[in-house]
């Protein structure tokens, strides 16, 4: 019992321990106060066909600026939303964002949005999208819901619930960083899947590494024999883009294209595509 072995056995912190908790705990409350101010922004990376070079969609990508101008990255701020018990709220608030933004786009463009896994085990999930779908009138054929391949792991029934009452009203369902998490190859021929997203790791080096390259390949086949379209992430180098379209690959995205962009620029970025005149 704590009480016998006396308050220092209890609290066998060290100071940088007691340091980095404190230092989390301010954080964890700067974001609640960022989340319920709906103070965390939306950017915008182009989903582009290879083929032709035409715009199939935006991902939107959530942006915490502090107020001394520093940020915060997602791959940092996002788990601590999910551990701090705000990922559904802070969602919510994002895709109501990027669905007012999507509504501005011409009328053809998808607009994706990450879920995290934590999320496909609420079962009120479909119902808080559908919700912002219908508040916003943003199409639910227009939103592409990106889920990485741990978001099965926790409860693959429910997940595949969830998903299935998502398709049904038609948001269509892209697999994220693919190849990287759980195998859900097995799953994949029964699966409601409309993008396998082949993540950048594998791009990163498929052209140096002669198994990377098998694997890009062996994805975009599995695809192309299922019917499900693929999109290699990470897209930096015309080579890339070219051997990439080479393989049958249907969709990039990356640095080549464009980096991700505030709202207020997609337009600039979109007219200057379609502008003959345009560098
Ligand atoms: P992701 O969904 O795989 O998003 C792609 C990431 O790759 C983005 O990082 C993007 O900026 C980056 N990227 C795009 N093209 C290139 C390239 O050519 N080279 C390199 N090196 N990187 C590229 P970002 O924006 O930092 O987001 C990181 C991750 O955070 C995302 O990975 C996603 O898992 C998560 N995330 C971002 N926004 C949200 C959100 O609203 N909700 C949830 N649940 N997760 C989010
Ligand atoms: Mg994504
Ligand atoms: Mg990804
Ligand atoms: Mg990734």
């Amino acid at each position: 019992e704590a009480k016998r072995n006396g308050p220092a056995s209890c609290c066998a912190y060290t100071p940088e321990l007691r340091r980095e908790l404190a230092a989390r705990l301010a954080t964890e409350s700067r974001l609640r106060e960022a989340v319920a101010a709906d103070r965390i922004d939306v950017h915008f990376q182009p989903l582009v066909r290879l083929t032709d070079g035409s715009i199939h969609g935006f991902e939107a990508l959530a942006r915490w600026k502090l107020e001394d101008g520093s940020s915060v990255p997602p791959d940092v701020f996002i788990p601590i939303a999910e551990e701090a018990g705000l990922i559904s709220d802070l969602s919510t608030h994002l895709l109501r964002r990027a669905c007012r933004t999507a509504l501005t786009w011409p009328s053809g463009l998808i607009l994706a949005f990450n879920i995290s896994p934590l999320q496909l085990v609420d079962i009120l999930l479909p119902e808080r999208i559908l919700a912002v779908l219908a508040e916003t009138g943003f199409p639910a054929h227009r939103l592409s819901v990106e889920i990485t391949e741990s978001g099965f792991a926790a409860d693959l029934e429910r997940a595949l619930d969830i998903i299935g009452r998502l398709r049904e009203q038609g948001v269509r369902i892209a697999i994220d960083d693919f190849g990287t998490g759980y195998s859900s190859l097995s799953q994949l021929a029964n699966f409601p899947v409309d993008k396998l997203k082949i993540d950048r790791q594998f791009i990163a080096n498929f052209l140096t590494s002669d198994k990377q390259m098998k694997i890009v390949r062996a994805i975009v086949q599995i695809g192309l024999g299922l019917g499900i379209a693929t999109l290699a992430e990470g897209v930096e180098t015309e080579e890339e883009h070219r051997r990439l379209r080479a393989l049958g690959c249907q969709l990039g995205q990356g640095y080549l294209f464009a980096a991700p962009m505030p709202a207020d620029e997609v337009a600039t970025y979109l007219a200057g595509l379609s502008d003959p005149g345009a560098p």
